[in-house]
């Protein structure tokens, strides 16, 4: 852990954006969309768009639904014994449903961290 990062509360900059606001006053709003992040924060004009999360909410978002899809899967084909195609109905719409959800949880967690670390974007 690099000593620069104790300034600021990685788990509460985590939690904040977890439930979508700015990791640093936990009033902005972080999203200006659905998974785009505001430029800057209405609240207190932290410019949370230069923390670029890139393809790690998604890494993170695929493990967790993988790890959940698993025991589903298998107790719903045990315990239920659907028709196979109902059931590859049910999951294709509950799993699509579930990674919009988990992602943009996750990216906003993923995006609080950066904050925390202070791990933004030096420009290229
Ligand atoms: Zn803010």
């Amino acid at each position: 852990m690099p000593s620069a990062s104790t300034d600021r509360d990685s788990g509460r900059a985590m939690r904040r954006g977890l439930i979508g606001r700015c990791p640093n006053c936990g009033q902005g709003r972080l999203f200006a969309g659905y998974l785009r992040i505001s430029p800057t924060c209405p609240e207190c004009g932290e410019e949370l768009g230069r923390y670029r999360a890139a393809d790690g909410p998604a890494f993170f978002t695929i493990s967790i639904v993988g790890l959940l899809l698993v025991p589903i899967l298998g107790w719903s084909f045990v315990i239920l014994r659907p028709d196979p195609l109902v059931l590859a109905l049910i999951l294709t719409v509950s799993i699509t449903i579930l990674t919009l959800v988990v992602l943009r949880l996750v990216k906003g967690a993923f995006v609080g961290y950066l904050w925390s670390m202070h791990e933004m974007d030096k420009g290229a």
